[in-house]
């Protein structure tokens, strides 16, 4: 074949012909599948038949941001209501470091030997920040992860912690449509994601270590009053005694905080999850505290105020970022972060200003 480059015009340059390619390169390659798109009805007919496959799409679908994905799950999330509840759901929280993927691995396996599904789910606001999440991700589970009645799910990532949490609350009810019947909700030892991690489970594990003697000190009273059970882990080897008098400690401690709500009083344990030891009074005293909180109404009223919480919280997501995604009210929004900085006007004034224009707008 004849090339132009090998004109006299371009010299140093010379192109010669190529060999000629087979028409498959690979014949053994499969075409990859193209993946069909499903309809609600498919993911809600899925979902309840329990295939994993199905819920993992769909769980897909609540954690995107895209307006048309975020339709189809409402309306899958609606549909799947009706089935859903019928679950133990239980935080666990602690500092990283604190034993949580290792005990999880083992209470996971303890309440799977009695039947039924575990899912493990995860609060991480800082997932987004640090590009994937280090909490719910399967290789910290080694037992779970290739557990065929457990289903675990890395932390949604998009967005503040409300949105976080939001998209886990959404993933407990398809969880439970799908037949799983206990449910994980793991989160770091960081204020806020514990709070909005104890707003979606009926009971709150709050993981501790033996310190110095001063571990009391570094927690803050409203993760204590959180709490329905203190355990502490790595009560092992020369730790064990260690462990034992930060139990008391903690155990003296919670005399000075008012009976919480449940009528429960919070007991707390030492452990040791890598060594799998007090895993089984760990989970007595779970199984104590739900058929106390069953008889005395506690747990209904927990779930009902739970419900409500969860209302509110979507109106105040969807009320502001209907506020900031306003084309009108984001162009103002930099003028009048800029007049606030420059002192032009106050922020109380500014922020009044961008209410009342907005308001204005929806009356048109
Ligand atoms: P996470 O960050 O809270 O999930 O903590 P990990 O489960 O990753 O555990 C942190 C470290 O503590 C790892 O090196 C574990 O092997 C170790 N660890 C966890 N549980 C125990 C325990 O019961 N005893 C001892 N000695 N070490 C433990």
């Amino acid at each position: 074949m004849e090339h132009p480059e090998n004109d006299e015009q371009y010299k140093g340059l010379k192109v010669n012909d190529g060999v000629i390619q087979p028409s498959i390169i690979n014949p053994y390659m499969k075409h990859r599948k193209v993946r069909r798109e499903l309809s609600v009805n498919d993911y809600v007919e899925g979902i309840l038949k329990g295939d994993i496959t199905v819920l993992s799409r769909a769980v897909t679908l609540v954690e995107s941001v895209r307006a048309e994905h975020q339709a189809i799950a409402q309306e899958v999330i609606e549909k799947c209501l009706p089935y859903s509840g019928n679950s133990v759901r239980i935080g666990i929280s602690g500092v990283p470091g604190a034993g949580k993927s290792t005990s999880i691995d083992v209470f996971g396996l303890h309440v799977l030997e009695k039947g039924g599904k575990l899912a493990v789910l995860a609060i991480d606001p800082s997932s987004e920040r640090s590009h994937g999440s280090i909490l719910g991700d399967k290789t910290r589970m080694e037992h779970l992860s290739v557990h065929p009645n457990a289903f675990i799910r890395p932390s949604p990532s998009a967005g503040s912690l409300g949105g976080v949490a939001r998209k886990t609350r959404e993933t407990i009810i398809l969880c439970e449509a799908g037949g799983f019947d206990k449910i994980f909700v793991e989160t770091v030892g960081v204020g806020q994601s514990e709070t909005a991690c104890h707003s979606m489970v009926d009971f709150f594990l709050l993981i501790q270590l033996a310190g110095t003697g001063d571990e009391l000190q570094g927690i803050k009273r409203g993760i204590m009053e959180m709490a329905d059970g203190i355990v502490i882990n790595k009560a092992d080897g020369n730790n064990i005694e260690k462990a034992q008098l930060a139990a008391t400690h903690f155990r003296n401690a919670l005399h000075y905080f008012p009976m919480p709500d449940s009528g429960w009083t919070p007991k707390v344990l030492t452990y040791s999850g890598f060594y799998g030891l007090g895993i089984k009074e760990i989970w007595d005293m779970i199984d104590q505290y739900f058929v106390f909180v069953k008889n005395n109404g506690y747990f209904d009223y927990r779930r009902n105020e739970q419900a409500k919480y969860w209302m509110y919280e979507s109106i105040n997501e969807h009320l502001k970022n209907n506020f900031y995604q306003n084309e009108v009210i984001s162009t103002m929004l930099e003028q009048a972060e800029q007049d606030v900085q420059m002192g032009k006007r106050t922020s109380f004034i500014a922020a009044k200003c961008l209410l009342d224009k907005y308001f204005d707008l929806l009356k048109k």
